[in-house]
């Protein structure tokens, strides 16, 4: 397949051709940033590791030149930082045993650009290619724009295609802010039950992110583990590791994506308002 950009690349792993990697996917992870995938959809990793029967894709939507830098990389320059993303984001898709893994190289202010259709373009050619079960994406209440706005190109390129060929599945997922305050009952939780190690070794890859002193590492995984025992106020743990996931299923097929996310809110604002009503 031709994408867009000159520098897009699509790395395999384990070398297949792309008429045989591609729609081997099960799974797909559509993210913002090289590291992002990792951190949102491990969940989707882990279902696949190892197994024959299910592939995870992923696809890094930027390309990485505005990336903070600092420590060793403190003097990069952005082509090199690009470089230095690109060959963490494919080091992370080999030892995750991807299917495949998109680096599309577009720049944060065309993704961000709504009136701009090269990448939705793009995403509804990947989608239509990967056909995959479930799809994660960014979730809709990221503090991240150019999260939000591959969310919402995500969302659109799902409704693009015929209905019979859209994914079972859109789940948007934690990276900058988590989905803790959601309404259980709106919840959708992603166990990440055992291989840490591989957990640990997916996010450990982005040295670039982490040497200078931003411990996503350490931070995505005491997010699992705080989620896991904070779920349940009355219960003993029942995972060691969880994220949580908003369910876009909906959108994809009607409605619209504001007012989705107002009703979610709505309700977080009544579940906490009505405690306080009630024991006052
Ligand atoms: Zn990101």
């Amino acid at each position: 397949m031709k994408l867009s950009q000159a520098s897009a690349q699509i790395f395999v792993p384990d070398q297949l051709p792309l008429g045989v990697a591609l729609p081997r996917t099960t799974h797909l992870g559509i993210g913002a940033h090289h590291d992002d995938l990792e951190i949102m959809a491990a969940h989707g990793i882990l279902e696949c590791f190892g197994n024959t029967e299910r592939w995870f894709t992923g696809v890094v939507v930027t390309d990485g030149a505005g990336s903070a830098r600092d420590f060793g990389y403190r003097e990069y320059t952005d082509e090199q930082m690009k470089a230095v993303r690109r060959a963490e984001q494919k080091k992370a898709a080999y030892v995750g045993e991807y299917g495949a893994q998109f680096l599309l190289d577009h720049p944060s202010s065309a993704v961000k650009n709504a009136t701009d259709s090269v990448l939705l373009t793009e995403l509804v050619e990947i989608l239509g290619v990967t056909r995959p079960e479930v799809v994660y994406t960014h979730n809709l209440a990221d503090k991240h724009d150019t999260h939000v706005a591959v969310a919402l190109r995500v969302i659109a390129a799902c409704r693009a295609l015929d209905p019979s060929a859209r994914p079972q599945r859109l789940l948007g997922c934690e990276v900058w802010r988590d989905l803790d305050w959601l309404c259980d009952s709106d919840k959708v939780a992603l166990p990440l039950d055992g291989r840490e190690h591989l957990q640990s070794a997916l996010t450990g890859v982005f040295d670039s992110q982490i040497a200078g002193g931003k411990r996503y590492d350490l931070a995505t995984a005491g997010r699992r583990r705080a989620h896991a025992t904070y779920s349940e106020s009355h219960g003993t743990d029942r995972h060691s590791a969880l994220s949580w996931g908003m369910d876009l299923t909906p959108l994809m097929h009607s409605g619209e994506t504001e007012a989705h996310v107002t009703e979610l809110l709505r309700r977080f604002e009544s579940d906490v308002t009505a405690r306080i009503r009630r024991l006052s």
